[in-house]
């Protein structure tokens, strides 16, 4: 290195520079993949447990990469979110999100609301509300076919512009989901208070369903006090036919996970629409 052995930093050192150089490398693809539309939304059905009726649906992030094809979302957000290039990637998901509800509705396909994933970090002076209302507009959408999740974790602590925009949505009469809720430190009567309209329990709790007896009974609690606070509940990552005979006992009134559907593309979603699921 350049300090030669008293060095209290290295320029050199080998795995600090591969470890930036690749971060440096993906950003830059990511901004090509942001310029060359390698972004796509695939989407996955949340249903009626009680009747496998598909009720709406969740927008996720794909990066089809020209030499690694389909890079999930984990390997690509979290540095959108280090770089500021959250903003642009969230326009985009707005934007496709829209085109993709609006190309369904011109080919007469009977469409569902759509909810799209938004990060704490593309909150910004009003941002996200501001290039939502643009898109419906774009589109001739009504307000009522898109939802906005955010995790719990996101909503918690110290975020004026995120409440403050949160409550730019709800007056557009966009509907508010906490997403993974159950992982973080919020109550529900904060949740209340800030008139979210739906938990999506994270799935780690589904997957305690039918293995232990404390999985169900928390449950059941997140169930039956959301429903008396006028809050639907979706559960995530239902696999088994096992979870969804519990979460049907528990009355939970949605439910989204592999057992109904996996994510995949507009044109496959398309296909999948008129279909009753889970039968
Ligand atoms: P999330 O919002 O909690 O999304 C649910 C994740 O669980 C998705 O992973 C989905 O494919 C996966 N999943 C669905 N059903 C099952 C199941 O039955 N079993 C299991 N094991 N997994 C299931 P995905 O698509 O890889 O997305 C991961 C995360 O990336 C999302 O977690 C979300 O936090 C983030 N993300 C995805 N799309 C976007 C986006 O457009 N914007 C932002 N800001 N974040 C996004
Ligand atoms: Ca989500
Ligand atoms: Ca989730
Ligand atoms: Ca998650």
């Amino acid at each position: 290195g350049k300090n030669d052995g008293k060095g209290q930093y290295r320029f050199f050192d080998p795995t600090l520079s591969s470890s930036l150089r690749a971060r440096a490398r993906l950003k830059h693809d990511l901004v090509d993949a942001i310029e060359h539309d390698q972004l796509v939304l695939h989407y996955q059905p949340r249903v009626d447990p009680r009747d496998g009726r598909l009720l709406s649906m969740e927008a996720l992030l794909r990066w089809r990469h020209p030499a690694h094809g389909m890079v999930p979302p984990s390997e690509f957000i979290p540095l959108a979110e280090a770089t500021g290039l959250i903003g642009r990637i969230g326009q985009v998901v707005i934007e496709k999100a829209c085109a993709q509800v609006a190309a369904w509705r011109d080919a007469g396909i009977p469409v569902v609301p759509v909810s799209i994933n938004v990060s704490a970090r593309q909150f910004r002076r009003g941002a996200v509300p501001r290039q939502l209302a643009a898109a419906l507009e774009r589109h001739r959408l009504p307000a009522a076919l898109l939802e906005v999740e955010i995790t719990e974790s996101a909503m918690m602590g110290d975020h004026d512009e995120i409440l403050a925009d949160l409550a730019a949505l709800r007056a557009m009469g966009i509907k508010l989901h906490v997403d993974d809720f159950g992982t973080g430190y919020s109550s529900l009567s904060q949740l209340q208070r800030l008139k979210m309209d739906v938990l999506k329990v994270d799935r780690a709790f589904t997957a305690e369903l039918g293995k232990s007896r404390e999985g169900r009974v928390f449950f059941q609690a997140i169930v039956s006090m959301a429903h008396a606070l006028g809050m639907g509940v979706v559960a995530e990552g239902v696999e088994t036919r096992e979870q969804l005979a519990i979460l049907l006992e528990l009355g939970c009134s949605e439910i989204q996970g592999y057992l109904v559907a996996r994510p995949v593309d507009g044109a496959a979603m398309a296909g999948l629409m008129a279909r009753r699921f889970l039968l």
